[in-house]
This record gives structure tokens, sequence and C-alpha cells, in this order.
């Protein structure tokens, strides 16, 4: 039995309990050890069971169950509070004398007392020092009392920051309970850390906002800013936050004696309680040591999945520190060394207009190339027209180009100095640079007194539904990996195809191109082992789920996980096409405008024609993703630990397990004796072998499909 499923239904108190402490340690396997223990689909299963049980049950109401995180009502503001210990910054540096000088003024500081360096073992070359990454976040200051989370907040001026504890709550990666099994806690434990965002949910969360048409974040850190001034809770329940401890604030009362002693030790304590801490990048008294790990984390920072501008410097030893003392407003013992900022001259030759698949044209400049973060670029975002007019670019122009937060290079502005004579005005398109169709402005153009000033334009759009541009940029993102996935069928080949005047100017062009097979064939570089690969590509993609197809079809704000949500709530694609504005608004994170627009496209002519040639196609949509409101799981696999293995003739491994968990079940990676039953395909190898040796249930793939409810089997 999973460990779910210990506690007994018929009570539900000890059932919460144990809910409550499974989720909070697959948080903290997540978050703290890296080392997830399921799946997201599981983690929301049990998080909506535990959801259900509270609400029956509400005299078991407790502020730091885990469904708090993302039950917080909006709030009206951040109110100021005062830190208990001031919250320092730290000083920065931004070359290697500067350090070795800090080092110098360091060791000159406390080498008159012969007793505290013998304390540091340290071999007499200075104290021990800790270096560690500095991640590109917002510092927080989280106060524990008797283990549970009481307040958080922000640095503010160092003396009182904003009480962002309703957001904070809601970050999985801080915990809202400290883990006893870590060792005693103090009463009074304040962590001090950063709130961060990884860059893989950066990128997500932009591309969320490109589909909402809202501006992009700049960076990591100002998209985590921006999170935690959100005044909704559950708009930073969504986002996956990071957070990681690298600091003490007030630790006081009973066992509060065991977390004196040093840096080290006290990270080590919180990585005890499930606080997630920065893994060490050298701990040395020697300087030489501490400067050979800021150069190697120089280039290895940039393998990091999270943004980071430099290595904090510290001594590690609590007594020194204090003997050491503050400046004014930074410790004397500790330095942040700052790599350069990523940023260049260049010059700007010429800038390309380009459209996107909803049509936004969007200026990129075309540089002189220039290295930056350790990569040759010769493009650069120039964000829309609007910021052009702002900054003054013009072609000719010398730029300063920077990357943010390590990812999109952009134009920061010129340098007016070497503006050369004839430096030409940057000319928005007045129609579509590929279709010439109407463009449309947001906010409009206009007299400055109507509000229509030109500097404070965002968006310019091709309107043609017919756009070209926008048809083979909707193909690339219709055929790509987390869409329809379509083997064979990239932006190269699109191009191809579509130069070799086989029509490819609709999504059902694309299972037409069977029809094409010698045309494809006359293709330059096309040969039979790529056309093959291509058509088996596109007749694989037929079986995409309901939720795929939506989400692949570049419709206004409906991405991967709008498509999830409307696959959730509509079982077939006619339930779709019937379903009132009213049913869309009602749909939970939708909200009208969303609803309005989709409501449009979806009884549009163009709409209609598109989902008509799609089916036509032969496109089956089956939806393993719907839910009927409050029902439960009645399917063979509901409840079961299943483990798959060997290679299955009819499913792809990640598509069975999608179904196979949409019928209740929980597939893992491992046999054990908790398992329920192996599903073995060809070639199945030792997970086989340890299900005989434990007699764990084997099916074949015969069998499987037996069982599987008919809109599962394949076709
Ligand atoms: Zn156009």
């Amino acid at each position: 039995m999973s460990p779910s499923n210990r506690s007994s239904p018929s009570d539900p108190a000890a059932r919460i309990h144990d809910l409550r402490e499974l989720l909070h340690r697959a948080n903290r396997a997540y978050y703290t050890d890296a080392d997830p223990i399921m799946p997201d689909a599981e983690f929301d299963r049990l998080l909506a069971e535990l959801a259900d049980l509270e609400a029956a049950h509400p005299e078991l109401a407790d502020p730091n169950s885990p469904t708090q995180r993302v039950g917080g009502e909006p709030i009206e503001g951040f109110e100021t509070r005062a830190h208990t210990v001031p919250m320092l910054s730290i000083d920065n540096t931004f070359d290697e004398p500067d350090l070795r000088a800090w080092h110098a003024r360091l060791v000159k500081a406390v080498g008159g007392d012969g007793s505290l360096f013998e304390a540091q073992e340290s071999g007499g070359a200075g104290p021990v020092l800790l270096a560690d990454a500095k991640i590109d976040g917002v510092a927080v200051s989280l106060r524990y009392e008797g283990g549970k989370l009481v307040q958080a907040l922000t640095r503010g001026d160092g003396a009182a920051g904003d009480d962002i504890s309703a957001n904070v709550r809601a970050i999985r990666a801080v915990p809202l309970t400290l883990d006893s099994k870590g060792g005693p806690t103090p009463e009074v434990l304040e962590v001090r850390g950063e709130i961060f965002m990884p860059l893989a949910e950066f990128e997500r969360i932009n591309a969320e906002r490109d589909e909402a048409e809202l501006e992009a974040f700049m960076n990591p850190r100002n998209a985590t800013a921006g999170t935690l001034k959100q005044l909704d809770p559950r708009v930073v329940a969504q986002r996956r936050l990071g957070f990681v401890a690298h600091g003490r604030g007030e630790v006081s009362g009973a066992h509060a004696a065991g977390f004196a002693g040093s840096h080290s030790a006290f990270l080590k304590a919180l990585k005890g309680l499930g606080v997630p801490v920065s893994p060490a990048l050298a701990h040395s008294p020697d300087i030489d040591e501490i400067v050979r790990a800021i150069e190697g984390f120089a280039s290895a920072r940039h393998a990091r999945p999270y943004a980071t501008d430099g290595v904090v410097v510290r001594v590690d030893d609590w007594a020194l520190q204090n003997q050491l003392g503050v400046r004014s407003k930074s410790p004397r013992w500790a330095i942040a060394y700052k790599y350069p900022a990523e940023r260049k001259t260049t010059v700007l030759r010429e800038v390309q207009h380009q459209v996107g698949k909803t049509g936004k044209i969007t200026p990129r400049a075309v540089m002189e190339p220039v290295i930056l973060a350790g990569t040759k670029v010769s493009h650069a975002t120039l964000h829309n027209y609007g910021q052009i007019r702002k900054k003054d670019i013009r072609i000719g122009d010398t730029i300063e180009v920077e990357k943010a937060g390590e990812i999109i290079p952009y134009v920061v502005g010129v340098v007016a100095a070497k503006r050369p004579k004839g430096a030409e005005a940057i000319v928005p398109p007045a129609e579509c640079p590929i279709c010439a169709g109407p463009v449309e402005i947001d906010p409009p153009e206009g007299d400055p007194a109507q509000g229509g000033d030109p500097e404070q334009e965002t968006t310019r759009r091709c309107v043609n539904p017919e756009c070209p541009a926008q048809m083979r940029e909707k193909l690339i993102w219709f055929a790509g990996r987390k869409q329809m996935d379509i083997d064979g069928l990239g932006e190269k080949t699109i191009d191809l195809i579509r130069a070799g005047g086989i029509p490819l100017d609709a999504f059902a062009d694309v299972y037409a191109l069977a029809r094409h097979r010698d045309a494809l064939l006359g293709l330059e570089r096309m040969g039979e082992t790529s056309v093959e690969n291509l058509l088996r590509g596109i007749e694989a993609s037929k079986a995409r789920p309901l939720a795929r197809v939506l989400g692949s079809l570049g419709i206004r704000h409906i991405g991967s996980s709008n498509a999830k949500l409307l696959a959730r709530r509509f079982r077939t694609l006619d339930d779709l096409l019937a379903a009132s504005e009213e049913d869309l608004t009602a749909i939970e994170g939708f909200g009208p405008v969303r609803a309005h627009t989709l409501h449009e496209y979806l009884q549009s002519e163009a709409g209609r024609h598109t989902f008509g040639l799609l089916a036509g196609a032969g496109l089956a949509m089956p939806n393993p993703d719907y839910r009927e409101v409050g029902a439960t799981i009645d399917s063979p696999f509901a409840g079961k630990k299943i483990v798959l293995t060997g290679t299955l003739e009819h499913f792809e491994r990640t598509a069975l397990a999608e179904v196979l968990e949409s019928l209740g079940a929980k597939v893992s990676g491992s046999v054990s004796k908790n398992t329920d039953l192996v599903i073995a395909g060809e070639k199945a190898g030792s997970k086989l072998a340890k299900a005989a040796e434990l007699g764990v249930e084997v099916w074949d793939e015969a069998r499987l499909i037996a069982a599987l409810p008919a809109e599962h089997r394949p076709g």
C-alpha cells in the first residue's frame, strides 16, 4: 500500500494528519532535498483530498496546513513592521584586489587575538571563510515561533520591511512548519534568505504573459519582486518560486544555544529542519582557495537553474563575526563579490520587424557581434516601438546591450555622444511587413493631448487572420515538442515545404502532406528517410489528447495550461464548442476577458472551419484530462501503484503513464514491495525480475489493453 493510503477514511482526523505530513514531506523532498517523492499530479490530488476533508471538518483547521498556501484571500496592501534584528545589506566588490584588501583588513582586525585564531584551527592564515552563490532574488526574513512560520518581512530599509506573510505562505519552497525530526527548534528562529524564480519558471511565466498579451518580465528578479507584490496570494501560489536560506535574525528562547557557533553549522541545522540552503562553494581559511572558487563559479553559474550574480564570502565563526561587528548598514565580516555586469557597447546595424504567431510585431536589433555572458550575440530585443522612441534609438547608433538575468539580450540605450551624422530614425511599420495587412496599435497613437502618446506604445499587431507570417509561426508552434510534438516537422522543414510550393498554410494542411509524398521527395535535402520520418511523425500526432490540440492552435490566451483547464471541464470538442460564454467564465482561473475572446473564436467561422478540418483529418482528440465534477474515479487502476517496464508496442511510456494517472493510478519508476502491478512490454529486464522475486502481479500489453476503457485503447 502506498504511504498516502495508510490511514483509514473513517478516521478523518488521522487522515488529515497523515496527509498534512505527507504533503509537507513532499515539499521538503522537492525543494530542500531536490529528490521528489511524488509526481505533481499526485501532489495535487492529495492536496484536493485534504482540502475536502478540511472543509467537512472545520474544527480540524490549521493555519499551517499545506492547503492554506493556496487558499489565502486577496489582501488590501502590505503593512510595515520593524525587524527585531536589523536586516543588513552586504558590501559589494567587483574585483579581486578589493576582495584581498577586505581579507587583509579582516586578518588585521582579528589577528591581535591569538585565542580566537587558535579556535579557528586555521593554521594562522586567517579566519575560516565560507563562500556561497549569491542568488539574484528578493531578500526576506522568515520568523518561526515554536517551529511554525508566523511572519515574513521584506528587507525594506533594513530597520523595517513590508509584511508579505500571506504571499510567502503560498510559496511551497518555504516550510510552514519546521521538521522537528531534524532536532530541537529554537523558540524563536528568524531565517533570512532569498526568494527567487527558477529560470525555467521565468520562461514559463513569460510565455504565459505573452499568451495573455502582457508585457514580459525583464529578468527573474523583477518577476520575483512583481510576484511578491501581488495582492492575491493565489497568483503567488501558481508561480513556483524558490527559497534558499543565507542568514539569521533573532534566534532566542529554549534551544537557541544549540544554534550558536558558526554559519556553516547554522545552515546544516536549518537543512535538518527542512529549510532549503545553498551549498557552499568553498569553506577555507585560505583566501587563494576562495578566489579560485569565485573564478571557477564564474562560468559554472550559467549552468545553474536560477540566476546568480556573484559570490558572498563571509567569516564562518559567529564569535569572530561579533568581534568584527558592523558598519552603519553592512557587516564587516561579509562581502559580496559581484561578477561584472554583462553589458557591452556595439553598433546598431539594422532593425528587423518580426511578426509573431498572434500577429504581434516586435522590433529586433541586428548589431555588430559582441561577446555577452560568454556567448556571441548579434541580435537583441528592442521590446517595442514606444521604447525605441523613448530612448531615441537610431540605426548607426552606438548602443549598450545587456543580458537581463542571463537570458535575453536587450538594448539598454544609446551612447548619444557617439551618434554618427546621418543616423537613421527607426520607422515603425504602418502595415504588416510580411502581408501588408492592417496594423493595430495599443495604446492607440494620436494627439498627445488625447492621451495618444507614441512613447506609450506597447503593442503593434497585424490583424490579418490570413497573414502568412503568423501562419508560419503558428505552424512552428503547432508542431513543437510541447504541443503536437510532430517529429521531423521543425522550423527549417516548414520553410522548406512552403518554399517548395507544397500547400502548408493551415494546420489541416499538415495532415494532407501524406498526399504530397512525391513532391516532398523532390525537395532539396529531403531524402526517403526524412520523408518517411516526417509522415510517421504526422500520423502519430493524430492521437494527441484534446488538451494538446487546443493548446497547439495559437488561439489567443490558450496555451498549454489553459487548454488543460478546458479539457478538464469539457469531455469532447463538441461539448466545448457548445459551451456558452457563461460556461467558460465559470471555469476557475479563466475570467471574463479570456472567456469572451475564446467564445468569440470558438463561434467564429474561422474557428469552426479549423476544427472541422482537423476532425476531418482524423484527429481523435481523446481526453484523459476530463474530470466529472465531484466524481470518484472508477477504474481497475484506481489507487494502484503501477510500474511500466520494457518496450510497449502501442504506447509511448510517458503518454501511457498520463492515461493511467488519469484513471487514478500512481505510476512510479521502481519496483518495491509496495508495487501493486507491473506492466511489462518487450525486453523487460531487471524490473520484471524484481517483480517476480517480490511476487508482484505482472501484466503484458494485451492484458493492459483489455483492461483499459475503450477510449484509451490504441486505435
Ligand atoms: Zn501580416
